[in-house]
């Protein structure tokens, strides 16, 4: 297998390698697998397979590289990060298509959200590189003088998952490149290219070698790596039950764990609610990225008093919702990321019709002109009770399950109820409402009026079975630094 850093994309036949030490090669037993087109399910470009010598490798130049890059002067992290930025955004268009091929979201989604997002996540970070400080404590003894040094944490594994790959990679990658790590990326298996694209832009913008490494694989690569004994640190994006097997597997040597895990984020629609404003956020929180959303919102909780009008207005949106290729510029959903993961939304909704729930609208595969692809049309159900299976699944995909309510003391704990604490939404015009319910709710983000919006400034992740830690913002600094005290004996004679 010969390489291209897929700087220039033909599709099918593009032969896609590792990243390590700064250049490409093909896996060390020759593996390789191909990620497919979710549009039409047709094969885009073989892409190497690491195998367990690769990913020792890679850990092995990301070891390498670490103490050199960790001292670099701050200012000189900085520009690199920065410059990583402009060449993310001067080939934001071949990014986004790439995006838009192998994961399936709608293009100016990806060229607006994805890639806008990834490099806005570079620049913030940048910002942070010449502020990481530390502090000073008046100690008990005032003959010591005490103070703190905020450290690198080493060689850290960034584990990533389908839904957003270029941009989650970016959510791990700036931080942990501006406090002072080095890095080995493992992309899901599903949609490995823009990874790899990201590897050559931090090549260009002249990141030494072996600070950035990229092993491509399935799950057993990224089991390798996540238990890898030369990793200091694993942040993971993905499901829960793949980060209770890493949070697990880090105990025997305390490896630092960052978890980023589902969510099954309920959207309560108070009686006063702009019911239009309100439908507006569902059909976008609920149906962004065709629902493939952590923060997706997935289970609705309106009063019962607005609920006919509300389900009547959603099921008229999700039906006049069209469907089609990301690169059709009249796509407003885009397919699902694979047959595989079809099935198990399928399966969810059909479980919602047996356990009694009304079908309003959708429930199906998109046929004709979309059969060889994996679209689903947009789900609404109605008459939905909490101890369904589509009330407290994450589902990941299309589906809206209304359910209502009566009396608004009722709503936070029910909206609590569930294993999973990432996200809420609240949907009134009363603003002690409001600030009441985000108290209430034990979720790592409450929107309030609005759709889910992550900001590179502001703290993401979750309580529960959601995960552990935050991204973004300041938080992140956090995850990817050690805290060190330093006492100095200021006695004299000593
Ligand atoms: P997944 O857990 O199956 O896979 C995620 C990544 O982990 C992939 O790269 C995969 O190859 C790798 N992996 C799989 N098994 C592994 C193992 N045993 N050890 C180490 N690595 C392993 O998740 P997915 O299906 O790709 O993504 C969907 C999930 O991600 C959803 O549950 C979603 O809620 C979650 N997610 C969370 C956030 C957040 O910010 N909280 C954001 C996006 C997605």
């Amino acid at each position: 297998m010969s390489v291209s850093p897929l700087s220039s994309l033909t599709f099918p036949g593009t032969a896609a390698g590792l990243f390590v030490g700064g250049s490409w090669r093909p896996a060390s037993d020759g593996g390789e697998f191909t990620t497919v087109d979710p549009a039409n399910g047709r094969p885009l470009a073989r892409v190497a397979t690491a195998s367990a010598a690769d990913v020792d490798d890679a850990v092995a130049a990301a070891a390498e590289a670490f103490g050199p890059w960790a001292g670099v002067a701050a200012p000189g992290r900085a520009r690199l990060l920065w410059r990583l930025a402009d060449l993310i955004e001067r080939d934001g268009d071949e990014l986004a298509r790439l995006e838009t091929l192998d994961n399936g979201q709608p293009y100016g989604v990806a060229r607006q959200v994805t890639v806008a997002g990834a490099a806005e996540h570079f620049r913030y970070f940048a910002g942070w590189v010449t502020k990481i400080e530390g502090s000073t404590a008046p100690l008990g003894n005032p003959e010591v003088f005490h103070y703190t040094r905020r450290e690198p944490v080493g060689v850290c594994a960034l584990i990533t998952p389908w839904n957003f790959p270029l941009m989650i990679a970016a959510w791990k990658l700036a931080p942990a490149l501006a406090c002072g790590n080095t890095v080995v990326l493992k992309p899901a298996e599903q949609t490995p290219l823009t990874t790899l694209r990201l590897a050559g832009l931090v090549r260009e913008a002249g990141f030494p070698g072996g600070v950035v490494n990229v092993v491509t694989g399935g799950p057993e690569v990224g089991r390798l790596l996540s238990r890898h004994p030369g990793v200091d640190k694993v942040s993971f994006t993905g499901s829960t039950e793949v980060g209770r097997e890493i949070l697990r597997a880090s105990a025997d040597d305390f490896r630092r764990v960052t978890l980023e895990l589902g969510g099954k984020t309920p959207m309560i629609v108070a009686r006063d609610a702009d019911i239009d404003a309100a439908v507006a956020g569902c059909v976008q929180g609920a149906l962004f990225n065709s629902g493939q959303v952590c923060a997706a919102y997935s289970r609705f909780y309106v009063d019962r008093a607005r609920a006919a009008e509300f389900v009547d207005k959603v099921a008229a949106a999700a039906e006049g919702m069209r469907l089609g290729p990301g690169m059709d510029e009249a796509t407003q959903m885009g397919p699902l990321v694979s047959e595989e993961h079809l099935g198990r939304v399928d399966g969810y909704v059909r479980a919602g019709v047996e356990q009694g729930a009304t079908l309003v609208t959708g429930g199906g595969r998109a046929g004709g002109a979309l059969e060889e692809g994996y679209f689903y049309h947009p789900t609404v159900f109605s008459g939905v009770t909490d101890d369904m299976t589509i009330s407290r699944d994450e589902i990941f995909g299309p589906v809206i399950p209304v359910l209502t309510y009566d009396d608004p003391e009722e709503i936070v704990p029910r909206a609590n109820d569930s294993r999973y604490g990432l996200a809420a939404s609240v949907w009134t015009r009363d603003v002690a409402t409001a600030h009441r319910m985000a108290a209430a709710i034990r979720a790592g983000a409450v929107f309030v009026n609005m759709p889910h919006t992550p900001d590179p400034a502001a703290p993401w992740g979750g309580f529960k079975a959601s995960g552990l830690g935050r991204e973004m913002g300041r938080y992140a600094l956090d995850a990817y630094t050690e805290t060190k005290g330093v006492f100095i004996n200021l006695a004299e004679g000593a």
